[in-house]
């Protein structure tokens, strides 16, 4: 897990996506949808030149895209859920998760992008409804 400086900055973002999971009862067994928030915290140890932990643009240009390509408007379904041949066939956008597509593991999905392309995450929280969020901090 990143070391929690004492400085951090926070940006949020939203998208649209669809979901459903898989092996479980409630009412998320269906296909649905969610206007998604997400705020993604950034801390350092100290400042750099310009005073900042992250210019809020680079921030924004390294996340923004991806989720745009990857995320945004597209069923987000478990590999080997059914849904993905008929969304394929249709010509209809998807993108498959190795393990159900919750809000812990999109959280956890943008944390680990988050940090792939290089930027000192420490948290990723991601609002599936206004009262419902979950966090991934790293690990
Ligand atoms: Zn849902």
């Amino acid at each position: 897990m990143a070391p929690d400086g004492p400085f951090s900055v926070s940006k949020r973002f939203s998208f649209c996506y669809g979901h459903r999971l898989m092996d479980y009862e409630g009412n998320c067994r269906h296909p649905h949808g969610h206007n998604a928030r997400v705020e993604v915290k950034l801390s350092a140890p100290k400042l750099d030149r310009r005073g900042m932990v992250v210019d809020f643009n680079d921030l924004r240009s390294s996340l923004r895209g991806w989720i745009d390509q990857t995320l945004d408007h597209r069923m987000i379904l478990r590999r080997g859920d059914p849904l993905i041949e008929p969304l394929r066939a249709l010509g209809e956008p998807f993108f498959v998760m190795e393990e159900n597509p919750t809000a812990e593991n999109l959280a956890r999905l943008l944390f680990e992008r988050a940090r792939e392309v290089g930027l000192p995450v420490v948290r990723v929280r991601l609002w599936e409804t206004d009262d419902n969020f979950a966090d991934y901090a790293g690990g």
